[in-house]
């Protein structure tokens, strides 16, 4: 038996990270890809933990060389998914979640069509611009280029399989645990 795939998505400061922190200390046997990224560490990142931080150089190697399940760029940075990461994973029959933009999670949905794809949705966009101040990890360009970003992001966010507001964080977190515990894809239900 593979193991299941998940994509969760959603915009910069949602609630993403701190959902996923609290879902997995209760679900630790689901693994979390580990991306690559261009983008610089924040305070307290660290190297093969939060993401392999590599030189755009690197990147771009590993882009030619095809060893990305899939890869964007978001606000100025690169990101991708290890494709043998993945496959090794999902072959010793372990669930598995990419924590990943928009762009990247519609590239593995038409590689993996099976791969059941969630998003998570602010309240609103103010409460979504309070979430990403209050955070105090970025200056204020990458706040705004990350905010620019956010409107498309909802749109594309309808089409994914499972929507979850992440107003109350405990309700978010029982939404994610029950479609974790069915494991259906809705999709492919039809
Ligand atoms: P993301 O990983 O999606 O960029 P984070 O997990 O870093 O977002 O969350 C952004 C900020 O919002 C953090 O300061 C976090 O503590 C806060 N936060 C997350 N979920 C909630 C929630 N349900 N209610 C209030 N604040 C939240
Ligand atoms: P951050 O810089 O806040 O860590 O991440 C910015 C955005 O990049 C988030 O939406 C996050 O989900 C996304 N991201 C992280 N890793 C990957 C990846 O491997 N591929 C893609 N496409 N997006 C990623």
């Amino acid at each position: 038996m593979k193991g299941r795939l998940f994509i969760i998505a959603g915009c910069s400061g949602v609630g993403k990270g701190t959902l996923l922190k609290l879902f997995l200390e209760k679900n630790p046997e689901i693994k979390l890809s580990i991306s690559a990224t261009t983008r610089k560490p924040r305070n307290g990142e660290k190297d093969g933990v939060n993401y392999f931080f590599i030189s755009k150089e690197e990147f771009i190697n590993s882009a030619e060389n095809n060893e990305f399940l899939e890869w964007a760029e978001f606000s100025g940075n690169y990101y991708g998914t290890k494709k043998s990461f993945v496959e090794k994973t999902l072959n010793k029959g372990i669930d598995l979640i990419l924590e990943i933009e928009v762009k990247g999670a519609a590239q593995v949905k038409e590689k993996l069509p099976d791969a059941i794809t969630i998003f998570i949705m602010p309240p609103s966009v103010e409460t979504l611009e309070k979430r990403l101040r209050g955070r105090h990890t970025e200056d204020e360009q990458t706040i705004q280029k990350r905010l620019n970003e956010a409107k498309r992001e909802i749109e594309a966010g309808k089409k994914f399989d499972y929507q979850i507001v992440n107003d109350n964080l405990e309700e978010a977190l029982n939404n994610l645990q029950k479609i974790f515990d069915a494991g259906v894809n809705k999709n492919a239900e039809r």
